[in-house]
Formats: C-alpha cells, sequence, structure tokens
C-alpha cells in the first residue's frame, strides 16, 4: 500500500495511551495490574438480574438520543437531593459512552481556533488531545508533589481574554486529592463575569475518604451555570467495561453538547441504562462506596507500609501514589515497565500526565481489587 505516502498526523506527538500500554504488558507478563483503573470483582447481582430483565424485555433497540427517560429522571432526583440543585431531565442531562466520550464531546462543542484551555496537570490524558482535535491550545497548571494542590495565583495569570475553559477533576486522578469549599470559591471568583465555560469531571463523586464531603459544582449556583459536570457509571458501580456516563449541563451547554453527541455515538447502550435506573432505586449503593473503597484504601496501604517506597495522602478516588526515590533513580516509566516485568505488578507512570513529562519518581497503584489480590501484590511491592 502507498497511499496516501504520508500522513499529516492530526496528534503527532500522540502514542498509544498509558493504561492501554501497562495493561498489555501486565498481561504479557502475566504481573498483577494495578495500572489501569478498574476493578476485579463483578456488579451488584441485582444490576446483572436487570440487564437480563432488559434484555427479555424488548429494550434492545436505540435509545433515545439524550438518553433513556426515566434514568435521566432519576439521576434529577439524585442530584436534588445530594446538591440541593435542580436540573431539568429533559434539557440538562445527557447520558454518554462513558466519561471521556462525555468530555470529548464537551470539548468539541465549545472550542473553537485558537481558543485558550486551563489544566491542572498530571491531567487526566484525554483532555489536552481533544483540546487539540478542536483547535484549542492546552495551557497547563502545574500540581506539585506531594501535596498537589492548585495554587490559585498561578491560574490567574493563566487567564486571558483567549481563556475559553477550565477543566477541573475532583476527587482527583491520579492524585487522589479533591477540591474543597475554599478551591471552589476561588474558581467561583476568577470565572464570575467571564464566559469561561468549565467542565467538572466527577467521575469518582461516591469514592471520596476520612468523611470529606464532595464539593460538586452543581452545589454552587454560579459554577453550575458555567459546568459540563462529567459522571460516570462505571466507577460507581464497578462497570467499567459496559461503557456508560452522562454530562449534566444547563440547557444551552446541553443543546450545543447533544449537537455533537448525536452525530458521533447517537445514542447510548439501551439495556445497561435501563439497569442503571434499576439499581438507582437503591441509594446505598451509592452511599456506603465511600466507606467499602476506604477499607481497601487502609488494608493497602498498611499492606506496603514496611516497603521501600513513600505514600502520598489519598483523599479520594481508588488510586494510591506512591513516590520510589529511595528504590531507584530510573525514570518512572522505565520503573514501572521493569516493575512490571521483573517483579509481576503494574503501575502507572505519573510523568505522562505532565505536559513536559515532569519526573518526580511517583507511581500510581490503583486498589479497586479484591483483599486477596492486593495482598499477593504488597508482598511482591515489599520486596521492591
Ligand atoms: N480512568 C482509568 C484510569 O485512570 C482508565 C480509563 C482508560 O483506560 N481509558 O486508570
Amino acid at each position: 500500500m502507498n497511499f496516501p505516502s504520508t500522513i499529516n498526523s492530526k496528534l503527532p506527538t500522540v502514542g498509544t495511551t498509558i493504561f492501554t500500554t501497562m495493561s498489555a504488558l501486565a498481561k504479557e507478563h502475566n504481573a498483577i495490574n494495578l495500572s489501569q483503573g478498574f476493578p476485579d470483582f463483578n456488579p451488584h447481582p441485582v444490576l446483572v438480574a436487570e440487564i437480563e430483565k432488559a434484555m427479555r424485555s424488548n429494550f434492545n433497540q436505540y435509545a433515545p438520543m439524550a438518553g433513556y427517560l426515566p434514568l435521566r429522571q432519576k439521576l434529577a432526583e439524585k442530584i436534588e437531593k445530594l446538591y440541593s440543585c435542580a436540573v431539568d431531565p429533559e434539557t440538562e442531562i445527557t447520558i454518554t459512552a462513558g466519561g471521556t466520550q462525555a468530555i470529548f464531546t464537551a470539548i468539541v462543542s465549545v472550542i473553537r481556533e485558537n481558543d485558550e484551555v486551563i489544566l491542572f496537570a498530571p491531567a487526566y490524558d484525554s483532555y489536552a488531545p481533544a483540546i487539540e482535535l478542536a483547535g484549542g491550545k492546552a495551557l497547563f497548571c502545574d500540581l506539585e508533589a506531594p501535596e498537589y494542590k492548585i495554587n490559585w495565583q498561578n491560574v490567574k495569570k493563566l487567564v486571558s481574554q483567549r481563556t475559553k475553559m477550565i477543566i477541573i477533576n475532583t476527587p482527583h486522578n491520579p492524585t487522589g486529592t479533591v477540591m474543597n469549599a475554599f478551591d471552589m470559591a476561588q474558581l467561583d471568583k476568577i470565572t464570575r463575569g467571564t464566559d469561561i465555560v468549565i467542565i467538572s469531571d466527577e467521575v469518582y463523586e461516591h469514592i471520596i475518604f476520612d468523611g470529606i464531603e464532595h464539593q460538586s459544582v452543581l452545589r454552587f449556583p454560579k459554577l453550575a451555570e458555567r459546568s459540563f459536570v462529567i459522571n460516570s457509571f462505571g466507577k460507581t458501580y464497578h462497570t467499567t467495561g459496559w461503557k456508560v456516563g452522562y454530562c449534566i449541563a444547563p440547557k444551552n451547554l446541553t443543546t450545543e453538547f447533544r449537537k455533537v453527541h448525536q452525530f458521533n455515538v447517537f445514542s447510548v447502550n439501551s439495556i445497561a441504562q435501563v439497569a442503571f435506573n434499576e439499581i438507582l432505586k437503591l441509594p446505598d449503593l451509592y452511599l456506603e462506596l465511600s466507606a467499602f473503597y476506604q477499607q481497601k484504601r487502609d488494608y493497602f496501604q498498611r499492606a506496603i507500609q514496611s516497603s521501600r517506597f513513600k505514600l502520598f495522602n489519598c483523599e479520594g478516588t481508588y488510586f494510591q501514589l506512591a513516590s520510589y526515590h529511595k528504590i531507584s533513580d530510573e525514570r518512572d516509566l522505565e520503573f514501572v515497565k521493569r516493575m512490571t516485568r521483573d517483579m509481576g505488578v503494574a503501575a502507572i507512570p505519573i510523568s505522562v500526565f505532565y505536559r513536559n513529562n515532569t519526573d518526580n519518581s511517583v507511581i500510581r497503584f490503583c486498589f479497586a481489587k479484591e483483599e486477596e489480590t492486593l495482598k499477593r501484590a504488597a508482598e511482591l511491592i515489599c520486596k521492591i
């Protein structure tokens, strides 16, 4: 094949995502996979039963473009209850094929040539490529190890007439930090009186520890009116492979969102939507999720306490950061590859989430695993 002779790549510096790379390497070397974030246990049996029921009850054709309405209504009730925020299920909620698609669609629907978007690094790896494909420019505000707190003075310096969007993520992947009420007040101050749109990636909203309250932008009317809030059923119901999420945004933003959504996804897996509508009738499942994962966090932290890794604070998400500076001076990507190959445990290097691959010798472990898996992994980690 010799046509086209060269392809002028739209993403010349982008390779295969680290999650795919590390999961493949883990499989190749039969290593315990604490890299890509997904549980190794099954979803609730009621959810599985509801899928089967939906398949047998004629829910096998296209769902409505914006999503199965009873599910959107149920989500609106939940949002009202949790965040005292009134959301119209008809015009302000769209069901998506996962959080990443929702983020991509939100970016493409508002970002134009030369618009600037402020990101916090380490930043989830899908944000910047989506911005670049839309013709925009990603500006990175670095969060510094080991606290990874937002320095709002630095954010202010990045804001200009060209700033079209700010993307926040709380609880934050990969650092496990959460934004507090002070952070939200700063965000409000910076965006007040501007046309800046916010994407608030809140897919770990129910995985937050030590009694900390999740500060959704939906709690703050002035922020909510300019925000796309991104969420994911995969994280809450142990179903990352089902690829179902949703986007909450005011009507004018949702209208633009759906113009894009209808032509790249059209509508999302129908039976999963019917099943999630049923499982939402059991609020304990999401209300007890933080306690469930806090136990796993604590177990994992204790199990690797005696290792040579230095553990960072983890306030939310199912990720634990650790520094290996006492173990090796290799680059983090080399270190996790060697760990996977030679020591049988896979993790994610943090440098890939920085624009200039800032390397602080920090890696991420996923603890969304059975205790038995965490135990075996910890034994190996303690030998490193
Ligand atoms: N969100 C998951 C993580 O951070 C990965 C999702 C993916 O593989 N694209 O590990």
